[in-house]
């Protein structure tokens, strides 16, 4: 029963990942993405059912538009496999348990901000402000223990990250303090302090592999989105074992 239901979680994160995908990257450019069919962004050929099942489709056209041949963007099927996993994963974690739908709201943010981030290197507004209500609201009848974490967190995420843009100027921007708030409030201050020390080094890390793989060049910054997003899924499922580890470790 137990596979089962994991199944499930894989398979409608596979669906919301594809609908992500469509999100993040409609709405930084205002259009609609309820009404209009998906097509190439090259030659415009319109999507038939059987190019559009998440991640098989990208797996039976190798990775190519059927019509222009054009690779498609490999985001898509990341997006999709990611969130299939990480919805498969909050089920295993906290089971049919009230914090399992906090657990699928945040994970709907953070998959849309990567997109987003991926494809315009920015994290829109709309977004956020849809978001921010929800987990405000999900917050006030769901509290953390204590119930101030939200509060304090959302405080550090802002003023942390706006501390952090005054002294590095560059890199980081308004958009990721706002998320950083956003985050904090959804996870509480110690969540979104980890979240933020685990992006950082998540950050460093990849960054620094692929400058050596010459990926990428000190010219075209990394988006930042996808590491807050691993940091924060990290901070939210392990955050309070690797914080005892920490202390443990180191006092
Ligand atoms: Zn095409």
């Amino acid at each position: 029963m137990q596979l089962i239901y994991l199944a499930y979680f894989f398979l409608i994160g596979l669906i919301f990942g594809s609908f992500f995908n469509v999100v993040g990257i409609r709405v930084p450019k205002g259009e609609p993405f309820g009404t209009e069919r998906s097509h190439c962004p090259n030659c415009h050929h319109q999507l038939t059912w059987n190019e559009l099942i998440p991640l098989f489709s990208y797996l039976f056209l190798k990775g190519r538009c059927r019509e222009c041949r054009q690779p498609i963007s490999s985001v898509y099927p990341f997006v999709e496999l990611l969130t299939g996993l990480c919805f498969a994963y909050s089920y295993h974690h906290f089971g049919f348990h009230v914090e399992l739908a906090f657990s699928i709201l945040l994970i709907s943010l953070l998959a849309v901000i990567m997109v987003a981030d991926l494809h315009y290197m920015l994290i829109p507004d709309r977004i956020l402000l849809f978001f921010l209500p929800v987990f405000i609201i999900y917050r006030v009848f769901v509290p953390l223990t204590p119930w101030w974490s939200s509060i304090l967190g959302g405080l550090i995420g802002i003023f942390l990250l706006a501390a952090i843009i005054m002294v590095s100027k560059g890199g980081m921007g308004g958009g990721d303090m706002k998320l950083f708030g956003l985050l904090g409030i959804a996870i509480g201050y110690k969540g979104v302090l980890i979240a933020f020390f685990l992006a950082t080094i998540y950050g460093s890390v990849i960054s620094g592999i692929l400058l050596a793989l010459k990926v990428i060049n000190r010219e075209n910054p990394v988006p930042f989105g996808p590491f807050i997003a691993a940091g924060t899924i990290t901070a939210f499922f392990f955050g309070d074992n690797l914080f005892g580890w920490y202390l443990a470790t180191f006092f």
